[in-house]
């Protein structure tokens, strides 16, 4: 049996919405594209949407929305993927490298008010793994958040969706996201000037030399595909969450450290990450079984040039393995996962 670490779910009805787009002849930014701007706000439950090309060019375009620019500071958290760093230096800002958490792999609160200056501009905010990040906390130092919720579609905290608890807030739809449009992105605000700034840095005008806008468009197709998606949305996370759910009960008595969350904080397990002392071993050892694990953050921004202290975010970095977690996986799979790792972990002890 060969595990895969992720695959998205596509079904007949996706490639049926995706067909349709191409027959119809109109596949680029259209129609598709607004109606799924519409279903998606009113799913996460903000007032307006603007569907973009990735989750990189959403976190570019809310930063700019703001009024990010040269010389401004952006603080955002060492252990998270590259594309929040790259968005800030594209809006010519300086990415400002914090801690993460002892209780969850988020942003930690105190370490961010510790480094910001009078310069800082914006907070990006991950919700890891698909678990809310200490968001009302965050919000005291009024810095300005950006939501950033690749991880996390339909993720609650303290009873509201993320997405809805910022200014702005950004998405993906990557293949191996939450929900899939290919490629594709989604930027979520209450605010009508944001939007509009948005709206117009999304395309370039074919009649002017605007160069303060960029071609961020989503196609038609990505768009039905996205709608197609967001209706089984709801089934994806109940799965994920049960998925998760069996993985915590079966390896409650192993020797690794599992995820835990706190009661007012719903998660939605984009990944479930299991903290492991011989996490290298245990990751070639789970992959001779056929059971594909990845390190869930390849390069810790910290590590970046000239490298931070961020000695939580390096112990997570060395230890953190993510294990198969998916709508598309069975029980059964998911119960050859635990076996695999129970039968690796005793070959270490
Ligand atoms: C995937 C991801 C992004 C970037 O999204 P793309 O669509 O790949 O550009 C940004 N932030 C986080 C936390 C992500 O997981």
């Amino acid at each position: 049996m060969i595990i895969p670490h992720s695959r998205p779910m596509i079904d007949a009805d996706d490639i049926e919405a995706v067909k349709e787009v191409l027959a119809s002849g109109h596949i680029a930014q259209g129609e598709r594209v607004r109606e799924f701007e519409t279903k998606f706000a009113g799913f996460v439950g903000t007032k307006y949407a603007t569907a973009v090309s990735s989750g990189t060019s959403a976190i570019h375009l809310a930063l700019k929305s703001l009024g990010v620019g040269r010389g401004d500071e952006v603080i955002m958290p060492s252990y998270v993927c590259s594309s929040p760093y790259m968005a800030a230096l594209h809006a010519g800002a300086l990415p400002r490298i914090v801690d993460i958490s002892d209780s969850d792999f988020n942003i930690d609160v105190r370490a961010t008010r510790r480094s910001i200056t009078s310069n800082s501009k914006a907070i990006i905010v991950p919700h890891m793994f698909g678990c809310p990040a200490d968001v009302d906390e965050l919000l005291e130092f009024g810095v300005p958040l950006i939501e950033d919720c690749a991880h996390s579609i339909g993720a609650e905290y303290k009873g509201k969706k993320v997405g809805t608890l910022a200014r702005v807030s950004v998405f993906s739809f990557y293949a191996t996201k939450i929900m899939t449009t290919g490629e594709g992105g989604m930027i979520l605000t209450n605010e009508p000037e944001i939007h509009d700034k948005l709206r117009e840095m999304r395309e370039y005008d074919g009649r002017s030399l605007d160069i303060t806008r960029y071609n961020y468009k989503m196609t038609d197709m990505e768009a039905a595909l996205g709608t197609s998606q967001l209706r089984k949305l709801p089934n994806f996370i109940t799965r994920r969450r049960h998925l998760a759910s069996l993985y915590s009960e079966r390896l409650s008595q192993s020797k690794v450290v599992l995820p835990t969350t706190s009661s007012y904080k719903k998660p939605v397990y984009y990944r479930y990450i299991i903290l492991a002392d011989q996490m290298e071993a245990l990751r070639t050892s789970l992959r001779n079984m056929g059971v594909m694990c990845e390190r869930p953050v390849s390069v810790p921004l910290h590590t970046s040039f000239p490298p931070i202290e961020c000695p939580k975010s390096n112990y997570v970095y060395q230890r953190a393995l993510s294990i198969p977690l998916f709508p598309a996986l069975t029980d059964d799979e998911a119960n050859y996962v635990i076996e695999s790792l129970t039968l690796s972990l005793k070959k270490f002890e």
